[in-house]
């Protein structure tokens, strides 16, 4: 694999990054390449964050946005964080990515407050890489002291990976977040680790019930009995719920009908840049005032 051979180009490169042998074979180079392209991208501060609303479904109220992050790729365009997220975790990238992504959703959630618009958290996702290796309380406490947000503004999205393993470290990090007074969500919740235990072990506020129970309800009964089913967990342990990828008026019937307190997907809005969700919060901002 493609990952294999760059460690043997590495070894045998003792150190250089640039070194590959002619016999090597195009994904090592591609492999290469990219590195390069990302520690540049690193560099000169290449990525974006784009920004999707979370809205209440009982009354349509702005409650949350995600921040997403992109890569501005010299050759290919935007390119999404399925591209290359995991990649920079193998090449060691991933930490300054975490950084900026994490102190950028703030500065910007900051800027739109200051204009009076979003007094609503911005949600940042990390991975269960970052989560072990990275001080994640100590850096959400400096990103707040350095961009002046208030910290019941800042959201994290952990998935099941990281819960699953019962180390004493977990559970002093969460603890230490909920003490920053920063909110916890269990990102693409239902699809990772099956024990439930974790659900009462560790502070969470709000369960992200996964996309793909959500895509086809209300056909799917399978679906629809799973979605019930977290729906009404999460009512009983008195956690938020919200739908992600909520796509058609019908899903966001059912999910009304269900009780789930919160959506995010296209039938709402996909993620926008930073520029169209400014215009996005105004019309929302319009809109309600005119309600
Ligand atoms: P996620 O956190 O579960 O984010 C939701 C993904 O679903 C996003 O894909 C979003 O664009 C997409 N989505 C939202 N609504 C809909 C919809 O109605 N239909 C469909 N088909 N898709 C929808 P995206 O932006 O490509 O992100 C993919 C994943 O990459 C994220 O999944 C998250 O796990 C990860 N990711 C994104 N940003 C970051 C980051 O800054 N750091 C880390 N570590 N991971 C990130
Ligand atoms: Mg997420
Ligand atoms: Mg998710
Ligand atoms: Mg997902």
């Amino acid at each position: 694999c493609a990952d294999t051979a760059m460690y043997h180009a590495k070894d045998s490169g003792r150190g250089n990054r640039q070194f590959y042998q002619p016999g090597m074979d195009a994904s090592a180079k591609d492999v290469l390449q990219q590195e390069r392209l990302l520690r540049e991208a690193i560099a000169e501060g290449a990525f974006v964050l784009h920004y999707q609303p979370q809205i209440r479904l009982a009354d349509g109220s702005l409650q949350g946005f995600e921040a997403l992050v992109r890569w501005r790729h010299p050759e290919r365009g935007l390119v999404g964080p399925n591209e290359f997220i995991t990649f920079s975790e193998s090449r060691g990238l991933i930490t300054p990515i975490g950084r900026w992504v994490m102190h950028e959703a703030c500065r910007q959630l900051k800027a739109w407050q200051d204009e009076g618009l979003a007094m609503v958290p911005v949600a940042v996702n990390l991975s269960a890489l970052e989560f072990r290796q990275r001080d994640v309380a100590g850096e959400l406490a400096a990103v707040l002291h350095a961009t002046g947000l208030q910290p019941q503004f800042l959201e994290v999205e952990l998935t099941e990976s990281v819960l699953m393993h019962q180390t004493g470290q977990v559970l002093e990090t969460l603890q230490a977040i909920k003490t920053l007074g920063v909110g916890v969500a269990i990102d693409d919740f239902g699809t990772g680790y099956s024990s439930l235990a974790y659900l009462k072990r560790y502070p969470i506020d709000k369960l992200k019930i996964d996309r793909s129970f959500v895509t086809d309800t209300p056909q799917s009964t399978d679906d629809v009995a799973i979605v019930t089913a977290i729906i009404q967990m999460g009512r009983s342990l008195q956690l938020q719920t919200i739908a992600e990828g909520v796509e058609t008026p019908a899903q966001m019937d059912l999910l009304r009908q269900l009780g789930c307190d919160l959506i995010q997907g296209h039938a709402i809005s996909p993620p926008m840049d930073a520029e169209a969700a400014h215009a996005w919060l105004q019309s929302h901002a319009a809109a309600t005032r005119g309600q």
